[in-house]
């Protein structure tokens, strides 16, 4: 059932598009859309917020997150959430051992304590890129607009646009959700964009550039409470991360908030492994012993633990990315942010601070149009310019990813690679060889 086209922000936000403002929709409330909507609100610009989830707890958001100073945590600083996100951070999860496929422990931070104020084993100083699980960061994000920002449930099918109908106007468009199993239509609004990450349907307007698959299939595990159920694990992991980079196949074992830790098993394999692996995903103890001995019977018997030991749950994710370097022609009203503009895979710890970063940058473009009371046309002309530094930024970001991907993680002494690359960055540590 279609019905007739609704202004936006008329059924029932608080944040009601007012005649001085134009029409914006923000479509997605990850990371990325709730930075840009929270700095947003903070300068009283009316927004629509849609996610095609039913809540912010309908699924569960994934595991942990460090941010960067440069880009997630500037983004935080701006939005007045700095101090909020120390407080939820684990500072202590900046803490890193590098082992080989063999066990050889080459590097041990040690474990960094709560608040950064102490730290061993990094030259660097205080921990830099605190974590934070991504379930925290969306509630703090949350918290800081008004109740009832979000239009959960909206799940957009497509956008359309509509040409201007004055001579001097500019495109408006009209969002296609399914909302409780019916066809809804929103709009029309002046500015949509997309913070819908990897399968945006903003993009299509914007670009025929879709997400392919990187090469690298990821079963992700999970262990829950460790501290009790298992101390080996607890103690081997420690308060921060554990990786294993080697040819063809790499392990990140990270501990999370509720005594939790998750391990991330990645192979090199065509896109069909999952389908035709021969690995029974319906029984994570089957799944994960077949698993190691499939994949990582040669390896060190910590190196199997991580895998067999982390048995509460078993969530499969083939990593796709976008082309590095991706661009589009600016249009109108419409842009992208985040994973939806530049989906990389998770393999330098990027896409979640380029997105807040985006949405820093988007943000203050709007404000600044806004401010100097340039109409739709500078809008737009912000926008541009916008996009311009962002897909600067991100190419540079995705290249770095890639080059993490295919010069590290997945190679013969990746972990040893990987070891020269944080060195010729001053991160170093103590340096084990055990
Ligand atoms: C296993 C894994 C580990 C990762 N680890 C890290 C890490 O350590 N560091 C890091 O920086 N990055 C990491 N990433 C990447 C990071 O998660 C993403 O880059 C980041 O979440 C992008 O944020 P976003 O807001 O652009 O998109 P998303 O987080 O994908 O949010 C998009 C939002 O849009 C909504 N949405 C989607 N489609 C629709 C639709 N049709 N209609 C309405 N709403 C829609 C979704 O429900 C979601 O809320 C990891 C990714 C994975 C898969």
């Amino acid at each position: 059932m279609s019905t007739q086209p609704t202004l936006a922000g008329t059924t029932g936000t608080s944040n009601n598009a007012s005649s001085t403002h134009p029409k914006i929709a923000i479509i997605g409330a990850g990371p990325g859309g709730l930075t840009l909507a929270r700095l947003l609100h903070l300068q009283d610009v009316p927004f629509t917020l849609y996610d095609r989830e039913g809540g912010p707890a309908e699924r569960n958001q994934g595991g942990t997150l460090d941010l960067h100073p440069g880009s997630g945590q500037l983004a935080l600083k701006v939005a007045g959430l700095y101090e909020e996100f120390t407080k939820r951070a684990r500072f202590e999860g900046d803490c890193l051992k590098l082992v080989t496929a063999n066990g050889t422990v080459l590097l041990d931070e040690g474990n960094k304590q709560q608040g950064g104020q102490e730290y061993s084993g990094d030259p660097r100083g205080p921990p830099e890129r605190p974590e934070i699980d991504r379930c925290q960061l969306r509630e703090m994000l949350l918290n800081s607009l008004k109740e009832g920002s979000v239009y959960w449930g909206h799940k957009l099918c497509k956008v359309q646009a509509h040409p201007p109908v004055t001579d001097d106007g500019n495109e408006t468009y009209t969002l296609h959700f399914t909302y409780s199993g019916e066809d809804i239509i929103q709009g029309p609004f002046d500015i949509v964009i997309g913070a819908d990450g990897a399968r945006s349907n903003v993009r299509p307007l914007l670009s025929t550039e879709k997400p392919f698959y990187s090469g690298i299939s990821m079963v992700e595990l999970w262990a829950l409470d460790v501290d009790n159920r298992n101390p080996w694990l607890s103690k081997y992991v420690g308060s921060g991360s554990v990786f294993m980079y080697d040819q063809g196949r790499a392990i990140f074992a990270q501990r999370n908030g509720n005594g939790s830790i998750r391990v991330y098993v990645c192979v090199q394999q065509p896109e069909s492994w999952f389908d035709d692996c021969g690995i029974d995903w319906n029984s994570s103890a089957k799944a994960r012993e077949q698993l190691v001995d499939g994949y990582f019977s040669d390896c060190a018997d910590d190196i199997k633990r991580l895998i067999l030991d982390s048995c509460d749950e078993v969530v499969l994710r083939r990593l796709d990315m976008l082309p590095i370097g991706i661009t589009w022609e600016h249009r109108g009203g419409l842009t992208l942010l985040g994973d939806a503009a530049h989906l990389m895979t998770p393999f330098a710890g990027e896409g979640v601070n380029s997105a807040m970063h985006d949405a820093l940058e988007l943000a203050d473009a709007i404000i600044h149009a806004l401010k100097l009371g340039r109409g739709l046309d500078g809008i737009s002309e912000e926008i541009a310019l916008y996009e311009k530094v962002m897909f600067t930024r991100s190419q540079e970001k995705a290249q770095e990813t890639w080059n993490s991907l295919s010069g590290a993680c997945f190679v013969k002494d990746g972990a040893e690679t990987f070891l020269k690359m944080l060195a010729s960055k001053g991160r170093g540590g103590t340096l084990v060889q055990r």
